[in-house]
Order: C-alpha cells, then sequence, then structure tokens
C-alpha cells in the first residue's frame, strides 16, 4: 500500500526517552537527532525524558553521558530533568512510580486489568510447552477471572503477583506510521495479557511509557524501529484508560555494511558511542551531518548540512522506511570536509581541547609536551595538513612528528628513487641559504627553494620530493615551505645536512 503523506498540524511535542543502562550510542544519536529536527522543523518542543526504572541496568553516570553527548552533538532540549515544566514534572521515572500506580489501580477497579498469581515455575513450564508444540509463546491469560477462594489461597500462600492487562480478543490494533505507513497487529498475537506491574510495584516499560506520553501531552512518538513490536500492546493501554493516541513513527536502525546486520557492539569496527567519535577527533556538526542522512535524506545531491540547514531541509515524509547503512569511508569525508572549512583558530582551539581532555594515547603524549598551550604550532600544523586530515588525530598525529622530528630516526628509503648528485646539490645549496640567514629574521622557505631552483637548474620533482623525504621521510607532504616554516631553522639546517651526510655515506 502507498504511504499517505503526513501532514504536521498543530501543537507538536515530541521526546527523547533514553534508559540510563548505557551512553550515548550512534542509535541514541539517530533517534534523538530526529526528535529534535522534527521539533524544530515543526516548531514543536522537545522534552528529554529518563527512563530509568530497570534499576539494576542503570550504569553509573549514563543518565550524565547521554546528556553531556547531546549537548556536544548540539541538540538541546526545551523540557528535560534540568528545565523542568511544572506541568509535567517530573522527567525521570522512577520519580513517577505513583502516577503509573494510580492507573493501575484504575484498570484493576475496571477489571481490565487482573493479579496474577502465577510462580516463575509455572511460568516457564507454560512457555517450554507451547514451543515444543510449535506454538507462538504466550500468556494463557490463567489468573483472567479466577475464582475468589483461588485469589484467597495465593494470599494465604503469601505468593507474590504481576498486574496484567486483559486484552480483548481478536481485536486489530492499527496505526498509520509516518514511516512505514499502515501496520498493524491482532490482539491474539501479541504474547497474550501482559505484564504492566511487576511484583515489586514497578511498571513495566509498555506501561509506564503510555502514561508518561499521554501526561506529557505527547503528539507524535518518534523512536527506533525495535519498539513496532511493542506498539500494540501500547495501543492496548491507550485503549483501556481511554486516553488519546500519538501519531507513531518508526525510524530505521542502524545497519553495518559489513554484516548487513542491525549494527551491534560486536561490530568491532564501528565505534559505537558518541564519546569515541569526540575523542578521536571526529568534528560534532560533521558527525550530526552524517547522523541525519542515517534513515533520512534531502531533495537534491547536496550532502554537507549545518544543523539549520537541516532543520531547514527536513521532513517527515522523507524519513526511508529501509534500513540505514554506516559508511565509514563517508563519515570521513564528511568529517574532512568540516575539518576544511573550520576557522584555523578554531581548529586549533579543538585540538587544544582533545590534548587536554588527554582520552587517546596521541593526546596524552601531546600534554606531556605541553602542546595544548602552544596555539600558534597547532594552528600552522593544522593549516598544513587540514587538507588531507579526516579527522583531529591525523593532524595530532603530525604534530607529534614534528614534535620529535630532532630525535625522529629517518629511513630515507625514498631517496633511491631519484638522483644522488642532484639531490646532494640541492641539499648542499639550500642549507648554504639556511646558514646565512640572519638570526632575528623569519626565513622565507618559498623564496629560498625558488633561489635554489634557480641557481641549480634542478626542479619539479627532482627538487621537492628529495625535500619532503628530508623533513617528513615521505614523498608525500603538503607545502613543504610551510611545513619547514614550523621548524626551528637551526633544525632545519640539521636535517639538510643529515640527509646530504646520509647519501654521501
Ligand atoms: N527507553 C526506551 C529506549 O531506550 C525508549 C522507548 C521509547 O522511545 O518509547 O529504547
Amino acid at each position: 500500500m502507498k504511504k499517505e503523506k503526513v501532514e504536521i498540524k498543530g501543537d507538536v511535542r515530541v521526546r527523547y526517552a533514553p534508559s540510563p543502562t548505557g551512553f550515548l550510542h550512534i542509535g541514541n544519536a539517530q533517534s534523538a537527532l530526529f526528535n529534535y529536527l522534527f521539533a524544530r522543523h515543526y516548531n514543536g518542543t522537545w522534552v528529554l525524558r529518563i527512563e530509568d526504572t530497570d534499576t539494576k541496568r542503570n550504569v553509573e553516570n549514563g543518565e550524565q553521558s547521554q546528556m553531556e553527548n547531546l549537548h556536544w552533538l548540539g541538540l538541546d532540549w526545551d523540557e528535560g530533568p534540568d528545565k523542568p515544566n511544572v506541568e509535567y514534572a517530573p522527567y525521570h521515572q522512577s520519580k513517577r512510580v505513583d502516577l503509573y500506580h494510580h492507573y493501575v489501580q484504575e484498570l484493576l477497579a475496571k477489571g481490565l486489568a487482573y493479579k496474577d498469581y502465577a510462580t516463575e515455575a509455572e511460568l516457564k513450564a507454560l512457555h517450554d510447552e507451547q514451543v515444543e508444540n510449535k506454538i507462538a509463546p504466550h500468556y494463557d491469560g490463567r489468573w483472567y477471572n479466577a475464582s475468589e477462594e483461588a485469589i484467597q489461597q495465593a494470599e494465604a500462600e503469601g505468593r507474590s503477583y504481576t498486574i496484567r492487562l486483559h486484552l480483548p480478543q481478536d481485536h486489530v490494533y492499527a496505526w498509520n506510521d509516518m514511516i512505514k505507513g499502515h501496520v498493524e497487529f491482532n490482539s491474539d498475537n501479541i504474547g497474550g495479557d501482559f505484564i504492566i506491574e511487576k511484583s515489586d510495584g514497578m511498571a513495566t516499560y509498555n506501561f509506564a511509557v503510555v502514561i508518561d506520553d499521554y501526561l506529557m501531552k505527547i503528539t507524535h512518538v518518534l523512536r527506533g524501529d525495535d519498539h513496532i513490536a511493542n506498539t500494540p500492546k501500547q495501543i492496548a493501554v491507550y485503549e483501556a484508560l481511554g486516553f488519546s493516541q500519538p501519531t507513531f513513527g518508526h525510524i530505521t536502525l542502524i545497519y553495518s555494511m559489513a554484516t548487513h546486520k542491525k549494527l551491534s557492539k560486536r561490530d568491532q569496527d564501528t565505534l559505537q558511542f558518541i564519546s569515541q567519535y569526540r575523542k578521536y577527533g571526529y568534528l560534532s556538526e560533521a558527525l550530526l551531518n552524517f547522523i541525519a542522512f542515517l534513515g533520512w535524506s534531502p531533495v537534491g545531491e547536496k550532502e554537507i548540512f549545518s544543523k539549520e540547514e537541516l532543520i531547514d531541509a527536513y521532513d517527515i515524509n522523507r524519513m526511508s522506511a529501509s534500513p540505514a547503512y554506516f559508511d565509514q569511508k563517508k563519515l570521513d569525508w564528511t568529517n574532512g570536509e568540516y575539518i576544511k572549512k573550520l576557522d584555523s583558530a578554531e581548529l586549533a582551539r579543538r585540538i587544544a581541547e582533545l590534548i587536554t581532555a588527554a582520552e587517546t594515547e596521541e593526546a596524552a603524549q601531546l600534554k606531556e609536551l605541553a602542546v595544548q598551550n602552544d596555539l600558534a604550532l597547532i594552528e600552522k600544523v593544522g593549516h598544513i595538513y587540514r587538507s588531507e586530515a579526516k579527522t583531529l588525530l591525523d593532524i595530532m598525529k603530525k604534530i607529534i612528528f614534528i614534535k620529535q622530528i630532532a630525535t625522529y630516526e629517518f629511513s630515507y628509503a625514498d631517496f633511491a628513487a631519484f638522483d644522488r648528485e642532484k639531490m646532494l646539490t640541492v641539499f648542499d645549496y639550500l642549507a648554504n641559504e639556511v646558514n646565512d640567514l640572519p638570526t632575528d629574521a623569519t626565513p622565507d622557505y618559498s623564496a629560498l627553494i625558488k633561489a635554489t631552483q634557480k641557481a641549480t637548474g634542478i626542479k619539479g620533482r627532482d627538487l621537492y620530493m628529495p625535500l619532503n623525504i628530508v623533513f617528513t621521510d615521505s614523498q608525500s607532504a603538503p607545502q613543504i615551505n610551510e611545513f619547514m616554516g614550523v621548524l626551528d631553522p637551526q633544525l632545519v639546517l640539521r636535517l639538510l645536512q643529515q640527509a646530504a651526510a646520509y647519501l654521501r655515506n
């Protein structure tokens, strides 16, 4: 069936509802970003809600990491734990337990929910039997309409109970998904009456999320398509409570190009967490741009979009229903484009920030050398390598090389491809020129190299490639005169002499 065009009208309130069971990963960021873009494009409100009821699985700093990394990406919510709106607060599910309990009681009183005293062993036996008989596992409703006697006996035995929602039979739960189009489930095929309150008195996710979305007046629920199977259960809760329903949209998950399966923690070659992208030198605006294309695409060929341009171009109708493939090459290309465009002082500032944070070996090494305080050096090296760098780490590696060049052991392997006599002529001439410089002068290496060319008649590859090898131990070096300018003239002289001595031996 062809998907109808979605029109967004009226007030818009959307939410990103992470569980602090882990740090902000690429899939979380995708879902946060699309909610953000939806809110900003359609002039709505973006709510951050923390779904922290699974206390056993919560990780220390999980919530803080989620918030810090969202901020780093430039995603600012309008309401959340730190920006409460009294009408909707609190924003932690753990602080809303009484609300859930209240609605569970209401359903119990209406006979739409009931207590289930089945033991875990009984439930397991039921499950195993169904699997054995090749029936889809489901709760069989054994405690629905239980006799007063049975209930009293279970109570007398001190059995604990869960509370289940009673589902109508052969009832269709359907919705017009903003991304997937028409989706429907039959109430007979969603696992039977499901638990809405656990034996510890805590509401389950499928129940709490409905209460929260309803009370927080969420208009559009935009989340990963791993939640599709939860949606009929949530609709069942909306129907039981007589609540109006939000519009649902399920975002495609991110897939690995290598395995063609959804990205998982086992995919070693893909960084999982946003904090890793930061520490390995990806720019937040590049990452944001890249993530926006994981499940969405604009009209036209343009690929580099600022946050404002994304907000402007965003259209829920251009969300893709098919898998989004994580393309590392594309990410590196995008990051490179942003590095090229970045103001050079800002580029230096970002690198200094990474050095100060010292979260990689390279950063720690540069911090030891106090490079974070030498913005002029960072800026110069940034300028030399920005057009080829894929990440800030690439530039940092070059700074490390430059800082250690005095003790670096050159292999000079690439000299083999060039004429020895010509090289010696160039090195000797240039060394003399450098030697003759007044001590307080800032050398103009471009002019000195040109003078060498003129005097020796050696030019092009024969002139530049050997010089690249002298200073970088490789034939490929961008703007060798700029590179030389970063070094102390004494060191330039020494490296020229060292190379000449190598050739003479
Ligand atoms: N807490 C849920 C999760 O982390 C969010 C579910 C939802 O958006 O409804 O997947």
